[in-house]
């Protein structure tokens, strides 16, 4: 169970780390979303899942 950014696929839209912030940070350099997590609990699942379905470039990979 892990989530985790396409980071070739992000254009830093910024939108996951709005609809989940205790999920995704922005990477200073380049502005590509990270998962800052390492435990993925159910509510970060469906945190990631949420915010996969606001990414335009569809780079969120949610893995069950
Ligand atoms: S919403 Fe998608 S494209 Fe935008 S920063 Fe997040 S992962 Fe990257």
């Amino acid at each position: 169970m892990r989530v985790y950014v396409d980071e070739s696929i992000c254009q830093g839209h910024t939108l996951c780390a709005m609809a989940a912030p205790e999920l995704f940070d922005l990477r200073e350099d380049d502005g590509h979303a990270y998962v800052s997590v390492t435990e993925f609990t159910a509510e970060l699942m469906a945190a990631g899942r949420r915010a996969a379905s606001t990414c335009p470039e569809q780079a969120i990979v949610v893995e069950d």
